[in-house]
């Protein structure tokens, strides 16, 4: 393809944004993905590889060619960057793995505390980080949650990690969100340290864990490969010591450093309004130091820094690579998943964020076009029908998570809208809004003022409050479930050969006939046929052996049959009547 033309796009691209590239409609490249089997709206993201083939397919001449992700996050790993000023950091861990295999109670064990009884259905809802001590070095670990919700966030994760802990149960083996957790961290380009957890439990069986990971091509030391797995038991916390050397290990001899002669720089991992304090932000930074004081931009907003933490509460002056920190001062809420820097001053600050923010708008407008008026785009005749809801959340990672996961559920039937979004308690706004939009308000990890709650049931507001995503995500589906067009079955039951007729009128026929096939019941639904080809549509209601009224005629049985009709309806001997049932069966997402 000599004359080709040659299009960069990154390693993850929105169909929007390739649609836009290859000057195609949006609704085409959609298309040619459900065509191979991906159902992805207009916002969602597709890799590289995927939307080769669908150039391919396409039959364009186009190229494409990978670009160089610009992310800065991936650039400050970049060990050819680093120079001789960089000073060593210690490791950041995430913990990956099933649900119920024991992600929370080994942080749990590490951190030293025990919060894992607290918590609603037992997953972690949101990233935050915290660091501890071992043999004397530092070690950070990301608070990562646990339930397939929060892919999305995972995946930030899996990016500022160096090296991931997949925490699989000794009892339970390699499980589907395993061979996940193992997918990210290769995606990611991070080590990956196994934690064959439960070993306390009677059917801990480590040699089938083991050839299960050998089954994923995770190939472990005592097998000749480099995946160390360390048997541990969070619940009695044997082996634990032993898996933070091991940790302390990998990350020698992956010598991570980080630059500090620079301006600081970072990621904000979790970001909620405190009362009192406003919005509070969680952030680990990458490289250079952050204090107190410092001028600190953050996606469309800055703070100068009125309150530096860590993750335990406790007031610290500054804060160096690698370390999970609380900051305080922001005049609105960053994003999860921002990157910040600090800057010189104030006006760098304001016109560093104005700048995102105005940018962060542009990109919206482009491709915030929701999927609903995407698919409406594809199926102009078929109307798609919506579900209206407004999300509050507690903290920025869970509305991200959430939103994440309602996209999943649209088709090009239903489709969830959602008017308004937002981090904090339900307001008498989002009930006024939720009124005027038909709307139903949820609330995750939210509390609902008893004020809002008059409100909103005088005005026949539906709020719904939920601790645990999935369940949230489950009364959603649920709705949108409802307003599926059921699905109509027709059943055929038999068929009458008409041999005489007896009385019409406007509204009835009265004639009599052989069943040539199947078995007539009454009361059914039936077409009149002459000659292949429908005249009427009619219903049976009632049918005759002789002079008895009968409830079944079966086939060749001669039998009398009345009809009522809509309008008159000529019978004539030969015409067929094929009787049939239709049922409305209601269809599930
Ligand atoms: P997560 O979903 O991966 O975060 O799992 P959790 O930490 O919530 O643990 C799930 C369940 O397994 C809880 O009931 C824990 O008490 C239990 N559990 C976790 N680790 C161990 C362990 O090492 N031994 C035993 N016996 N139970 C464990």
């Amino acid at each position: 393809m000599a004359n080709a033309t040659t299009i960069e796009i990154e390693d993850m691209i929105t169909v929007g944004t390739l649609a836009e590239k290859l000057m195609l409609p949006v609704g085409k490249v959609i298309g040619e993905l459900m065509k191979n089997g991906v159902m992805a709206t207009v916002n969602e993201r597709i890799d590289f590889d995927t939307a080769q083939i669908i150039v391919g397919e396409l039959g364009l001449d186009v190229e494409l060619k990978r670009k160089e992700a610009a992310a800065p996050i991936t650039t400050t790993r970049d060990k050819n960057s680093i120079s001789d000023k960089a000073v060593g950091r210690p490791p950041v861990i995430a913990v990956m793995g099933h649900v119920d295999h024991g992600k929370t109670s080994l942080l749990d064990r590490i951190r030293g505390a025990n919060v894992v009884k607290g918590e609603a259905g037992g997953i972690t809802q949101h990233i935050s980080a915290y660091q501890i001590e071992h043999n004397g070095r530092k070690i950070t670990f990301l608070d990562t949650p646990g339930h397939e919700a929060f892919a999305a966030i995972r995946e930030h994760g899996a990016l500022l990690t160096d090296i991931v802990i997949i925490v699989v149960a000794a009892d339970d083996g390699v499980k589907p969100q395993t061979i996940e957790a193992i997918r990210f961290a290769r995606k990611a380009g991070v080590r990956i340290v196994v934690a064959m957890n439960k070993m306390d439990k009677e059917g801990a069986n480590p040699d089938r864990v083991k050839q299960e990971l050998a089954e994923q091509d995770l190939l472990i030391e005592e097998w000749g490969g480099d995946i160390v797995v360390v048997p541990v038991s969070a619940k009695t916390g044997e082996g634990v010591p032993a898996l933070l050397d091991m940790l302390l290990l990998v990350s020698d001899v992956e010598e991570l450093k980080a630059e500090v002669d620079v301006p600081a720089r970072g990621l904000i991992i979790e970001a909620h309004i405190e009362q009192g304090r406003g919005p509070v932000a969680h952030a680990l930074v990458e490289s250079g130091t952050v204090k107190r004081g410092d001028f600190i931009v953050a996606g469309g907003t800055y703070a100068k820094i009125r309150n530096l933490e860590s993750t335990d509460g406790k007031t610290i002056k500054e804060a160096t690579p690698s370390t999970p920190v609380v900051i305080t001062g922001f005049k609105e809420l960053p994003e999860f998943g921002d990157e910040f820097a600090v800057v010189a001053n104030e006006k760098a600050a304001r016109a560093e964020a104005s700048a995102t923010a105005t940018g962060k708008k542009n990109a919206g407008g482009r491709l915030d076009m929701n999927s609903t008026e995407l698919i409406r785009m594809i199926n102009r005749n078929n109307k798609v029908e919506e579900f209206n809801i407004i999300i509050k959340a507690d903290v920025q990672g869970s509305l991200t998570s959430v939103m994440d996961s309602l996209k999943a559920l649209d088709t090009d039937e239903v489709a969830v809208r959602v008017v308004g979004s937002g981090v904090g308690t339900i307001t008498e706004n989002d009930a006024h809004m939720a009124h005027t939009s038909n709307a139903v308000i949820y609330g995750f990890n939210v509390v609902l003022p008893s004020n809002i709650k008059q409100h909103a049931s005088r005005d026949k507001v539906s709020i719904r409050l939920y601790k645990v995503i999935y369940e949230l995500i489950d009364d959603v589906r649920e709705e949108l479930t409802k307003r599926l067009a059921p699905e109509i079955i027709e059943t055929d039951l038999g068929r009458l050969v008409v041999r005489g007729i007896f009385k019409t009128t406007k509204t009835e026929v009265i004639c009599g006939g052989e069943v040539t096939k199947g078995k007539l019941v009454a009361p059914a639904l039936a077409r009149v046929m002459r000659d292949g080809e429908k005249i009427a549509d009619v219903e049976v209601t009632g049918l005759k052996r002789g002079p008895n009224d009968a409830k079944e005629i079966f086939e060749s049985e001669m039998c009398g049959m009345s009809i009522k009709t809509s309008g008159r309806v000529e019978l004539q001997e030969g015409d067929h009547i094929e009787l049939f049932t239709r049922e409305m069966v209601q269809r599930s997402l």
